[in-house]
């Protein structure tokens, strides 16, 4: 297996066009465990850890630009006020070695319906910067995932960044696993609020093939008290009954669909009233 280090983003883009069939790694949090498991490995490994401007994120406006080499330690120890969701996130994500490691971008590139970066970032609706040697292309969020571990990206395309709208409101994600850390999650839902907008977002978990958002939840944002007060008991059961039924979920190892279903429902009404409570209390 050849081995590729560049120190510049130029290079890299240079040798993935050179070789589409080099594999990026940046944590190896996923591609490690592979092949310790016995996948073949590639002809050629990318390292991309040593490309500087990577490793960093910065605002522009109202939006944050994750590098794609940031890690979820950096993202929980410096973007908790700018990405709640992503940060609450980026806290059940294995351990705090893997957190040292492992990266949104890492998390995109596998693609599981289970990454747990994924929701949030359907939630905030985030768009990721895709670069080639052609140009970059900006990928909506709700477009980059096309099915079990299969994203959008072209044969000779990088991650470089991740852009995240700035929290425009109170933002939840919870997960169901089947103890409390370094787990698969059974499912998850995050929900991000932008109350100027009056819209709530949306996105789901190892619900279904892909990562995948619940549209007719969102629509219950016309429903929400925005002027004030408490949500209705019965209107948060029934986001969270939409939640629920914007799945596909499957039988497998780590639940049955059924309870996956039933878990979807209170993950989602509960994140509801969690940040309609927060938004509360910020008035
Ligand atoms: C013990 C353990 C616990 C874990 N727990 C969780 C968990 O709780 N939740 C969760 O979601 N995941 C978990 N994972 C999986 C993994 O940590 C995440 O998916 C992580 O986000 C992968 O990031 P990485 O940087 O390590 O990716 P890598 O392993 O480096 O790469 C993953 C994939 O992305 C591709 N890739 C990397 N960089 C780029 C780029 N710039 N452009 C295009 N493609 C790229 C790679 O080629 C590869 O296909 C766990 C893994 C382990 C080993």
């Amino acid at each position: 297996m050849d081995f590729i280090r560049p120190t510049t983003w130029t290079d890299a883009l240079g040798a993935k066009a050179a070789q589409p069939d080099a594999v990026p790694i940046l944590g190896g949090t996923d591609l490690m465990v592979g092949f310790n498991f016995g996948e073949a490995p590639p002809p050629t490994l990318l390292d991309l850890t040593a490309v500087p401007e990577l490793s960093q994120w910065h605002r522009d406006d109202g939006t944050i630009h994750l590098g794609a080499g940031v890690t979820y330690s950096q993202i929980i120890d410096e973007l908790g006020e700018e990405c709640p969701g992503l940060a609450i996130a980026s806290r059940t994500v294995g351990s705090p070695q893997i957190r040292n490691r492992a990266t949104v971008a890492g998390n995109l590139g596998t693609a599981s319906p289970a990454g747990d970066a994924h929701p949030p970032l359907l939630a905030t609706g985030a768009v990721v910067e895709a670069a080639s040697v052609r140009g970059t292309r900006l990928i909506d969020i709700n477009d980059f995932f096309l099915g079990v571990k299969r994203n959008a990206l072209a044969p000779d395309e990088l991650i470089r960044s991740v852009r995240i709208p700035a929290r425009p409101g109170p933002q939840q994600f919870a997960k169901v696993g089947t103890r409390n850390a370094m787990v698969i999650a059974v499912c998850t839902v995050a929900v991000a609020l932008d109350p100027s907008a009056r819209t709530v977002g949306t996105g789901i978990g190892s619900a279904a093939p892909t990562p995948r958002r619940a549209p007719e939840a969102e629509a219950l944002a016309a429903d929400l008290p925005w002027d004030g007060g408490e949500v209705d008991p019965d209107l948060a059961r029934r986001f969270g009954d939409a939640v629920a039924a914007a799945a596909a979920p499957i039988d497998d190892v780590r639940g049955t669909a059924a309870y996956r279903t039933h878990a979807l429902s209170v993950l989602g009404r509960r994140a509801l009233q969690w940040t309609w409570s927060e938004l509360r209390g910020a008035r």
